[in-house]
């Protein structure tokens, strides 16, 4: 990551994906800047900044407010000659509509699930391709619950397919420019958004126990994949969901 620049969307504590993510790309040598969402987590995340290194950047941007992703863009734009890796770390549901049965969910829940976090992946990546003048990588995080029924996950699931399905219309219209798209599906980690998901330690559990690794995912884990496929060892992937679960994708039972 030695000379690259990277934007980290969606930190919002030190158990987030994206702080992991962060910190593996300031070990590697690369430059990043941090996004969060509002004033919330803006002192949180400025110290998670600032714990990285003097130089790593905290900016709000709510991806919801297209002024907030052009207000980004500019100041990237204002600091480095250019963009080199994105990571969209974004999902948001009602967690109402995390609990009850999917059948329930409601026009509005379903639409906000669908803005947070499939549609922000293709407004950031509109917002920054043009930053990324020597090619670059997006990279998004997805989870299994996109292609098989995980219980409660609902909503998400769904958004997630949505997700995984942006990430391949994207590699194809950025291929060109050689700007590559991947998600990595991660393993369920205990973080902040996790924990909306009504019985998610019933999930850890489960995977712990049949996962051909017999554990569960580390975000240390997730973080060194997303250096691979930022940086030039990912070169030749794109348009792809590399799973990072210890296994468990491929297990019937
Ligand atoms: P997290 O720490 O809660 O991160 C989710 C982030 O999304 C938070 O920083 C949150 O900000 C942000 N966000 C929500 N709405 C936003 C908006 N409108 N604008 C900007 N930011 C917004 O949880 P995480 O588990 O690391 O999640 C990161 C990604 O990994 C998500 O896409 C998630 O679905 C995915 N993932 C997680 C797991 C898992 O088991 N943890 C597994 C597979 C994939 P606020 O805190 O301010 O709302």
């Amino acid at each position: 990551m030695s000379g690259k620049t990277a934007l980290v969307l969606g930190v919002a504590n030190r158990w987030s994906l994206a702080y992991a993510i962060a910190q593996a790309f300031v070990r590697e040598g690369g430059d990043v800047v941090l996004t969060y969402q509002g004033d919330r987590q803006k002192e949180t995340v400025e110290e998670l900044a600032a714990a990285l290194s003097k130089d790593v950047r905290a900016i709000a941007c709510n991806v919801t407010k297209p002024e907030e992703l052009d207000q980004l863009v500019a100041s990237i734009k204002n600091n480095s000659d250019k963009l080199d890796a994105v990571v969209h770390s974004i999902a948001f549901a009602n967690p109402e509509d995390l609990s009850r049965p999917f059948v329930e969910t409601s026009r509005d829940g379903y639409l906000l699930a669908q803005e947070v976090s499939s549609y922000s992946l293709l407004a950031v990546a509109r917002a920054v391709a043009p930053l990324m003048t020597k090619g670059g990588s997006i990279l998004t995080l997805t989870y299994l619950g996109a292609v098989k029924v995980v219980p409660n996950y609902n909503v998400m699931g769904v958004a997630k397919a949505a997700l995984e399905a942006v990430v391949r219309y994207l590699a194809s219209d950025l291929g060109p420019a050689n700007i590559r798209v991947n998600a990595i599906s991660a393993g369920p980690v205990k973080t902040a958004s996790a924990r909306g998901i009504k019985d998610f330690s019933k999930v850890l559990g489960g995977v712990a126990a049949h996962a051909p690794l017999r554990r569960n995912t580390d975000p240390a884990e997730v973080a060194d994949a997303a250096v691979f496929l930022a940086c030039d060892l990912g070169r030749g992937v794109t348009g792809n969901v590399l799973y990072v679960d210890a296994g468990f994708q491929v297990m019937g039972l």
